[in-house]
């Protein structure tokens, strides 16, 4: 998916990024080297510093943590979420 068959929906309204479960996670970094968004920092801690950086739908870096650390929404939930978002943003074109 990219940004732009989001229509008029922002990005800060798509609640779509990684959470890092911090009981698992042991600052390992491996997230914030593979992802190219510059989503994570990773200097004493790694933090999702940049959550709307992250591509919708795209969960890459879950697979590539080694603890099971990192979780997303299912994407039946941002489907859900992306219908009720596009009835609050409807297009301007004329495709309502
Ligand atoms: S899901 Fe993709 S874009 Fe989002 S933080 Fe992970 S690797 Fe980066
Ligand atoms: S890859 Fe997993 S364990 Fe390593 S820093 Fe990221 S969330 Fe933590």
């Amino acid at each position: 998916m990219d940004g732009s068959e989001f229509g008029n929906i922002p990005r800060e309204m798509i609640q779509w990024f990684p959470r890092i479960d911090t009981e698992k996670c042991t600052q390992c970094g491996i997230c914030a080297e593979f992802c190219h968004q510059e989503v994570f920092i990773s200097n004493d801690e790694t933090e999702v510093a940049n959550p709307y950086s992250c591509v919708v739908g795209c969960t890459g870096c879950m697979s590539q943590c080694p603890e099971g650390a990192i979780s997303f929404p299912t994407l039946a939930e941002l489907r859900e979420m992306l219908r009720r978002l596009r009835d609050e943003f409807p297009e301007e074109d004329g495709h309502r």
